[in-house]
């Protein structure tokens, strides 16, 4: 159980759960939204062709994004497991990812689909805003990256359901009893 995909809505607390699950297993968790906001800090060039997207709360193209998780997939700490935390975000995504692994003769075991009600990840996120200052935490780009979600994001479910890689978590309540729900899930495996 070390190449795992934790999958959510913004707000089901999957940087909470990633964090959790990555110490649990001694995993890296690869962020691509936390890659992405680094390189928005320092200005990179990879910063600077996602800002836009990200700040208007849609996904930043593939084009950028598939070569970002190759060179991260490829660093050594990787080889023997991972968990992505936002990533794949579309069935074009898990396309790639599932060729990028085949090519390394590797293939991923398992996918967590954290679920949550529409108006507590509001209320969450919200919250959230007022701490991290992040600028896709907006009212309106929230809600529009609910809607994104929905959209772009839900057909993996099927798409790794098929695959029989899916297992669901409920993500509401308190940060400890999800992670315990996490916790007795990956105890099963
Ligand atoms: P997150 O921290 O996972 O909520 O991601 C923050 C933002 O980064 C998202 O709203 C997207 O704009 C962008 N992003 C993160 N991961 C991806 C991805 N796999 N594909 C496209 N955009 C992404």
């Amino acid at each position: 159980m070390k190449r795992m995909i934790l999958v959510g809505p913004p707000g089901a607390g999957k940087g909470t759960q990633a964090a959790f699950i990555c110490r649990e297993l001694n995993i890296p968790h690869i962020s691509t939204g936390q890659i992405f906001r680094e390189n928005m800090e320092q200005e990179t060039e990879l910063g600077e062709s996602a800002k836009a997207y990200i700040s208007r709360g849609e996904y930043v193209p593939d084009s950028v994004t598939n070569p970002m998780v190759k060179v991260r997939l490829d660093n050594p700490d990787a080889r023997e497991g991972f968990l992505l935390d936002g990533y794949p975000r579309t069935v074009s995504q898990a396309k790639v990812l599932d060729e990028m692994l085949a090519d390394r003769g590797r293939k991923l075991d398992l996918v967590l689909q954290i679920t949550a009600d529409n108006e507590a990840v509001v209320e969450r996120l919200l919250k959230r805003a007022e701490i991290e200052h992040r600028p896709d935490d907006t009212e309106e780009v929230i809600r529009h990256r609910l809607d994104v979600y929905q959209e772009l994001t839900e057909p993996l479910m099927s798409f790794y359901e098929e695959a029989g890689l899916l297992v669901k978590v409920d993500g509401n309540g308190s940060i400890d009893e999800v992670s315990d729900r996490i916790k007795a899930i990956l105890e099963a495996k």
